[in-house]
């Protein structure tokens, strides 16, 4: 349906690598509200571990909502409410008992623009979040951390001579890779990413794509994209939402990748995915 689309090899003749990690996560008829504004209906997600899932759509229809609300950040704005689950390997991310700082440590975030402390060097960025989360690590084995997270976020090779320069002084793409291993840093069981790459040239979300595949061994992967041809390189889930006129943002559909692009059920699912909208 989708001609197009160039799956990269990796993604879909490799067989899934041996799962080391991550966590599911669950969402349960999530709804949200700014005010009296519905922007969520219903939305049952299940995110797998050793997977990337995919969220799809127009914008506006409540993507990034949904995402901020994944890791507790939604009920930073003021006027924002929910309804229903959001289960982290079945326990509710929600209930009163549970503390917001260690639920941030196990869901991290990366946004659509890189933000590096700008003045830090490279090194302090990487151990930046472990401050928040009151984690201590010294010496050899925050030089060993740094370089894993590096590695791991494909950053290593390019920045290990230069590990005291500013953070800010890296290029965009580099900066996106920095914001990932300082996420890393605080082994999060799950990373959820609001198109990471929209503010990037070609080559650099070509090295982010590579990362992403790579880490889903070890961290569940939640990523929010524009780009089809991206979500159809590297998800094996789904989901795409949708609003229609002035009704809030639902689940149209869900599924493996591949057949939301090639079979959808829905026909505003195919509409959507071949850019017709
Ligand atoms: P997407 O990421 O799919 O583009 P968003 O989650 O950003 O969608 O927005 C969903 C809806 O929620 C939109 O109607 C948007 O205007 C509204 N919205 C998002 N953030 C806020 C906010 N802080 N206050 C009020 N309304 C908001
Ligand atoms: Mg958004």
């Amino acid at each position: 349906v989708l001609p197009v689309v160039p799956t990269a090899p990796d993604a879909e003749t490799a067989e899934l690598p041996a799962i080391i990690g991550g966590s599911v996560l669950e969402s349960d008829e999530v709804s949200a509200w700014f005010g009296s504004h519905k922007v969520l209906a219903g939305i049952s997600l299940k995110m797998e571990a050793g997977q990337v899932t995919a969220l799809i759509g127009p914008s506006g229809c409540g993507k990034s909502t949904f995402l901020r609300i994944l890791n507790r950040m939604h009920e930073l704005v003021p006027s924002a409410s929910l309804a229903g689950r959001v289960l982290l390997d079945d326990d509710d991310i929600y209930e009163p008992v549970r503390r917001i700082t260690d639920t941030r440590k196990r869901i991290g975030m990366v946004f659509q623009k890189p933000n590096p402390f700008p003045a830090m060097s490279i090194a302090e960025n990487v151990t930046a979040g472990l401050k928040l989360t009151g984690t201590r690590v010294r010496g050899g084995e925050r030089t060993a951390l740094i370089e894993e997270c590096l590695t791991k976020a494909g950053l290593w090779k390019e920045v290990k001579d230069r590990l005291n320069s500013p953070g800010g002084a890296l290029s965009g793409g580099q900066q996106q890779r920095l914001c990932i291993a300082r996420s890393l840093a605080v082994r999060p069981d799950v990373l959820l990413m609001d198109e990471p790459c929209s503010a990037l040239d070609p080559t650099s979300t070509r090295r982010i794509e590579e990362t992403i595949h790579e880490l889903r061994r070890e961290v569940t992967i939640v990523i929010v994209t524009h780009n089809m041809q991206q979500a159809a390189r590297v998800s094996q889930t789904c989901a795409f939402f949708l609003a229609e006129q002035g009704t809030p943002g639902v689940i149209v559909e869900a599924g493996e990748t591949k057949k939301i692009f090639s079979t959808p059920e829905d026909p505003r699912t195919a509409d959507y995915v071949e850019g017709r909208f």
